[in-house]
């Protein structure tokens, strides 16, 4: 009874933000205004989300310091695709059955972010060098996905 999971987001990780972003809008057609920036200070990195259709985002993440895991992953693998996010209406749920199926999660479960969405990761040595992320969007959440 698989539902189609949804793509929420694709990141990429870029050294220069601003001189990144001009880049991007110009290829998609998106003007400024339309692109939201903050920081998230908890994982060091300051992001733009890029709007594609059906609410899938380009998010572009700036280290904040040397010591942003950006930061390192810039300086091993260069830029270049960091994450990709599938939507989620339960992230613990999600990785509860990652974990079945033996998969290996990022730390101990779904964190909040500054912005009120609900996270969690799944390692890349355990998914094909891949970093996955459940996504529950903050405006999804007030129908009891738990914190
Ligand atoms: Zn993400």
């Amino acid at each position: 009874m698989g539902h189609r999971r949804r793509l929420d987001h694709i990141a990429i990780a870029v050294r220069n933000l601003e001189s990144s972003l001009s880049r991007w809008t110009a290829l998609l057609g998106i003007e400024p205004s339309e692109v939201e920036i903050h920081s998230i200070e908890s994982e060091g990195v300051r992001v733009a989300m890029l709007p594609l259709a059906d609410g899938v985002m380009v998010e572009l993440m700036e280290p904040l310091s040397d010591q942003s895991p950006v930061a390192r992953f810039l300086e091993r693998r260069g830029e270049g695709i960091h994450h990709f996010a599938l939507r989620s209406k339960d992230p613990a749920k999600d990785l509860a059955r990652a974990r079945e199926i033996g998969l290996e999660a990022v730390g101990d479960g779904p964190v909040e972010t500054t912005v009120g969405d609900l996270v969690a990761f799944l390692h890349p040595r355990s998914l094909n060098g891949v970093l996955l992320e459940f996504k529950q969007r903050r405006e999804e959440r007030s129908h009891g996905g738990g914190t």
